[in-house]
């Protein structure tokens, strides 16, 4: 008897542990059940690491970025497009890890919670994602930049729709070159710039001292300050490009005048430079759907005048991405509070069921309304006394400021051009970064200054 009862308890402990197994079996397929239908070893998805059967991407106006015939997965007909869009769109073998192919292959696959793999198996066709991105803007921003490396970004401050976005080196994902891995034409070919370079925010950073001035500093900008070609401290000097004798902070500004910011940044603190330039999205976490962004940094240090002076000018060890570069500057232009950029407009089954659809999404306040309309008028101010309108079409409202950031003594600095329109027809927020370019305003704003004239064009 006594063996009977052992049986039968060892048997009522096999089944709690089959019972047991098949609910962690059903949690699992419920919780990850996307990544096993999509998951490179399925073979039923996958062929050779192509994602076979998913849905469409397309571009804005609804050209197919890539699309499934014949079992195969390709990209658009022209190939500097594909050069293009790689960073955004993808490839088809996991290279560029942040991308729409890799981060929506879930819905691209047309899996769901519910019905598994069913949308593919009786449409034999994934969801279609449509994306926010102009695919000849794109072209447009790729081509400007002539074989440099560097980043374009544009995006609607008023909606959050990226319109362009495009970081080089790249590469035609339909013809990868032999000596990707060997020529440093190609260093850093797999990382999007826009959302995952982090550089010197060099002179664009002047505009968040700026800020950080009139939100704490009544009376700054009617202060003057004498530039001798450099702000001088105890422990060395911050030079400027320029010897600008006496000038106030909105000269100051235009003329990027190290002498004047390096002094506004010490009379501001460090303390309240570094709280300014975290309500702008420094040290906090940025998103673009589910596309990896990294986080911008900023660690201004306490009593020590040199190194605050160099942060004040964008040179101390301050790095930004170019996507948050233009948020700031949708802040701005948006009375304060940023609009988050996406890239992601619509989700679509292929039976037609609409899953997800972007809409505006508000960012927490990065600065009042009036330092808001004050920092436009001094960014529009820069344009009249210093850039000049001509760069972009009549009547556009250009604002902005240009930035050329030092990395190395022996190499070239990083131009950056960022800046926005004050135009309600065309809402749009933007930033150029070319890499050892020069000087900010004379490469990367004729680069920023095409594509955003393009897009004006084509509306
Ligand atoms: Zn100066």
């Amino acid at each position: 008897m006594k063996s009977a009862s052992n049986r039968i308890r060892i048997m009522w402990i096999f089944i709690a542990l089959s019972l047991a197994g098949g609910v962690f079996l059903m949690f699992s397929i419920i919780t990850q059940g996307g990544e096993w239908a999509t998951s490179s070893r399925n073979a039923h998805l996958y062929v050779n690491g192509t994602l076979i059967g998913a849905g469409n991407i397309t571009d804005s106006n609804g050209e197919i970025l890539c699309a499934t015939s014949d079992g195969k997965r390709s990209f658009h007909e022209d190939g500097e497009v594909r050069s293009a869009l790689l960073h955004v769109v993808g490839d088809n073998h996991g290279y560029i890890s942040s991308s729409i192919q890799n981060q929506y292959r879930t819905n691209l696959s047309g899996y769901n919670r519910i019905m598994g793999v069913w949308e593919l198996c009786n449409f034999e066709q994934g969801s279609e994602v449509n994306l926010t991105v102009n695919a000849k803007a794109c072209r447009v921003a790729y081509e400007a930049l002539q074989g440099r490396k560097g980043a374009i970004c544009v995006y609607n401050y008023k909606t959050g729709a990226v319109l362009v976005s495009v970081s080089a080196p790249t590469y035609d994902p339909e013809n990868i070159p032999d000596d990707i891995n060997d020529n440093e034409a190609y260093d850093g070919v797999y990382i999007n710039r826009v959302t995952m370079g982090l550089y010197p925010p060099g002179s664009t950073f002047k505009v968040l001292t700026t800020a950080a001035a009139i939100d704490n500093l009544p009376g700054e900008s009617d202060k003057t300050f004498y530039c001798d070609g450099a702000y001088h401290t105890s422990y060395g000097d911050v030079n400027c490009m320029g010897e600008h004798g006496d000038l106030q902070m909105k000269e100051a500004l235009a003329k990027s005048c190290n002498t004047a910011y390096a002094e506004i940044a010490n009379d501001v603190g460090a303390k309240s430079l570094q709280k300014t330039a975290e309500n702008f999205g420094y040290n906090q976490k940025i998103s673009l759907g589910k596309l990896g962004v990294y986080t911008s940094q900023i660690h201004t240090k306490k009593d020590d005048a040199l190194e605050l002076g160099w942060a004040g000018v964008g040179q101390s060890t301050t790095l930004v991405t170019p996507l948050l570069q233009v948020r700031i500057m949708g802040a701005i232009a948006g009375g304060g509070v940023p609009v988050e950029p996406y890239l992601v407009q619509k989700v679509t089954t292929a039976s037609g069921f609409v899953k997800e659809t972007a809409g505006v999404k508000k960012g927490s306040r990065s600065c009042s309304e009036e330092t808001a309309a004050e920092l436009k008028s001094l960014l529009r101010n820069n344009f009249e006394e210093q850039y000049g309108d001509w760069h972009f079409n009549e009547g556009l409202n250009p604002c902005g400021k240009s930035g050329t950031a030092e990395t190395d003594p022996d190499k070239t600095p990083h131009a950056w051009f960022t800046g926005f329109l004050d135009n309600d027809e065309y809402p749009y927020a933007f930033v150029a970064l070319v890499e050892e370019g020069g000087s900010g305003s004379e490469v990367a704003l004729p680069v920023v200054a095409q594509v955003v004239n393009y897009l004006a064009d084509a509306q």
